[in-house]
This record gives structure tokens, sequence and C-alpha cells, in this order.
């Protein structure tokens, strides 16, 4: 895949994006903060014949075309701004993909070609798959490599319309090797024009040198990785995968504890090989849980009480062949607040598309276009915390904009395997793909 051209044009530049044949504001309609919900999901505050004004990387004014024309500010600086024709184009948010794995360094093939073969998880293993194989790699690689794969993910992700992008480390596993990835996903995020989220998941799976030792591992998680990520500021988050096979409810808390003591949020791997009480977790008011393919009624029913984030991560059932996805519906219909990201990851995952997770979502998981679409942005936004500037084209938010070259949004999640974006905007930076 090629990476988007940067336009030479200066930083932050004023645009105006005109003629947009459908825009999707996803402005709240009841003005409330917070990650739509129910009925609210398929509310997409659409404008048609629409115009956005974007000055110095924030967005300025929203409205139709005739009301740009006529804007005062506009009338007088026509000639300092740069005027984008989306005549025939939807334009969006840009995409929050609240969940990655970008770092590490290789594809995972054998696992890909032995599970096509009908290999269990212990014969790829055995074959120099799995896990471990990425934890090699990472622990080997330089930071300057892997902040180099970094950010060329994050150019392919920003040519399929993605603005905002949690970037989680976990494939080195040991204090060294898990800040160097930190500082490898910091290191590329300064060099791109969107906005990366950190999130330290020290805690995904026991490496091989702690097996049956996990509370040593879970200590030099709690007392020198966390610690150190936090006093670096080079994490916003700790995320857990609480799963059979990897961290248990206890170790989760224990993380989590230590999270909260150094002042980063929580977020976690919940519910996908195994079903986990939630409740116990709600206390450290988590960003989110993510994958969800196994929860409780009683979970569900707190869950719609609070603003912690459902992360649907279709991809990864997609990928691994399985029959069975999230229940979206039964999360959705009972209020709980659904957003949908790509995984990205080597070995379960290997897409940067979010138009793919939604075409998933709405094929597989009985989601609509509509719904699928707020579940990429405001709810993405919600569970990384940064609604307030991101997830929503409304006035004082940062300009962050996919122009997709469709005369109607739900194009986006029907051409599947398909790029659509021809431009994105991402804090006011130009980047286009054609
Ligand atoms: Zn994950």
């Amino acid at each position: 895949m090629t990476s988007p051209r940067t336009s030479s044009q200066r930083r932050q530049a004023p645009l105006l994006l005109i003629n947009i044949a459908q825009l999707l504001t996803l402005r709240s309609e009841s003005e409330k903060p917070g990650p739509h919900r129910r009925s609210e999901l398929k509310e997409l505050g659409i404008i048609h014949d629409a115009a956005v004004l974007c000055v110095g990387g924030k967005i300025v004014s929203v409205g139709t075309t005739k009301e740009a024309l006529r804007d005062p500010w506009l009338m007088k600086n026509r000639k300092k701004v740069t005027e984008i024709d989306c005549a025939g184009k939807v334009v969006l948010p840009g995409f929050v993909d609240s969940h990655t794995h970008p770092v590490f360094v290789g594809p995972r093939l054998v696992d890909f070609e032995k599970r096509i073969e009908g290999a269990a998880y212990e014969e790829i293993a055995e074959a120099g798959g799995g896990i471990r194989s990425s934890l090699e790699a990472v622990r080997k690689a330089t930071k300057a490599d892997l902040s180099s794969k970094v950010l060329a993910a994050l150019h392919d992700m920003a040519a399929l319309g993605t603005t905002t992008v949690e970037a989680k480390s976990g494939y080195g596993l040991t204090l060294q090797s898990e800040l160097k990835s930190l500082e490898a996903i910091r290191e590329a995020g300064n060099r791109w024009p969107g906005t990366v989220i950190s999130t330290l998941l020290g805690a995904h799976v026991v490496p091989k040198e702690f097996e049956g030792r996990s509370h040593n591992y879970v200590e030099i998680v709690c007392k020198e990785m966390i610690p150190q990520a936090a006093r670096r500021k080079l994490a916003q988050f700790v995320d857990v995968f609480c799963d059979k096979g990897a961290f248990n409810p206890g170790e989760t808390e224990k993380i989590f504890e230590a999270a909260v003591k150094y002042g980063l949020s929580v977020r976690a791997h919940m519910g996908q090989l195994s079903e986990t009480a939630l409740w116990p977790l709600l206390r450290f008011h988590p960003g989110s849980f993510d994958h969800m393919d196994h929860v409780n009624d009683a979970d569900v029913a707190k869950l719609a009480e609070c603003d912690t984030v459902a992360t649907l991560v279709p991809g990864a059932n997609y990928f691994l062949g399985l029959k069975e996805y999230p229940n979206a519906r039964r999360l959705i219909d009972a209020g709980v607040a659904v957003a949908l990201a790509t995984d990205y990851n080597p070995g379960t995952s290997p897409t940067i598309s979010m138009p793919m997770a939604m075409s998933l979502a709405c094929t597989h998981m009985k989601v609509t276009p509509a719904e699928a679409i707020t579940a990429a942005t405001i709810n993405g936004a919600c569970a990384l915390r940064v609604a307030d500037r991101k997830g929503s084209i409304e006035p004082g938010k940062d300009a962050d904009l996919a122009v997709f070259d469709a005369r109607d949004y739900r194009e986006i999640a029907y051409w599947f395997g398909a790029n659509h974006c021809a431009m994105t905007i991402l804090n006011g930076v130009v980047a286009s793909h054609d």
C-alpha cells in the first residue's frame, strides 16, 4: 500500500471544504456529552450541500455551502483560504481507531498458513510462530526500526480515513523493550500529522521466562513498567489482556490499581475467549472493554449505566475464521456505548482498515451502516477520552476529516476491500490519496 502524500502547503492553512454532497457531522442531537447509545447511533447529523471551514487546525464553522459563502470572515479572507471542492463526495469525521497493536516487526505468516492447514495453537508455536516470534523480533529491533514501522502503518491508516489512533506496546514484555516500544510510538506520532494515544500493554501475555510465576511478572508491570511509563509520560492508558491463558481478574485489578496510582487511565481486553465478570473492574472507570465476545446479562446492564465503551473488533473474528462475532445488537439495544476498531496486529487482525471493520460489523453483526459510522468516530473518541476534541464535526473541535469518493455514506461499508477515501485532513493538514 502506498503512503499518502502530505501536501506541501503550510501546516494548518485555512481550509474550506465546499459543495459537500453529504456532510456527516455526528453532532449530538441531545447536546449532552458522552457516547451515543441506542437510537442515537443512527443519528449522523447530515447536512446536504454543506461546507466546513477550518482555521489553525480547528473547525470554525459548519453549515450549508450557501451559508459559508455569506460568512463575513470568509468574504474578507477568501484569497488566504485553500478551497477543496467536495462535489459528489461524503465528508465525515476522521475515523478514531481506538484499538491497535502497531509495534511489531513482521507479519506472522507461519501462523497464517498453519492455521489454514488446521494446526492447533501449540503446533503453530512449535513451528516458530505465535506471539513468541513477535516478541523475539521486537526485543532485537532498534527503536528507529520500530518507529518507522509504526509510522508506515499510521500513514496507511490515514489513507483509509483514520485520523486518531490508539497504539499499544505489548510485543516486548520486558521493561526495556516495552519502554522502547512506547518511545517508538511517540517518535512515530511526532512525525505524523494525526493524533496518537499510547497505551502500555505490558500485560499482554506472561512471557515464557515467567511461566508458572505470573505474579512475578505482574510485579514488574506494576512496580517498574507502569511507574516508568507514567514518569516519562509515555502512555495515557494501561491495558491488560484479561482472559484464559493471559491474566486473571485478580491480576488485572492489581495492574489497574497501579495504573490509577500513577495517574494513568485503564482499559482491558475482555471476553475474547471466555467470560469474565466485568463489574469488579468498573470502579477503575475503564475507558473501554475490548472484544466482548463473551459477556453476561448482569454486566451488560451495568455497562449500559456507565461511560465505559464496549469496543468491538470484528477483524479478529474474521481473520481467525470464526463463525461467531460479538453480539453487537444485544449491546446496542441494552444501551451500552459501542465502538468499532481494527485491532491491527500481526497475529489475529492484520488490517489497518476502519471501513473493513465497519463492513464486517454490518454484514456479520447486524450493525447498520449509520451505527457503524458512529461507532467508528465519536464513540471511539469517547473510548479514548478525547471526545471533547475528536469524533464529530463541530466548531471548536480539531480539523480531522475524511473525504470519501461516494455520494452516500452507506457506500463506505458497502464497497468492502476497496478504498474510496480520496483525502484525509489531520489536525488541519491535508493528505490526499489520489
Ligand atoms: Zn488487541
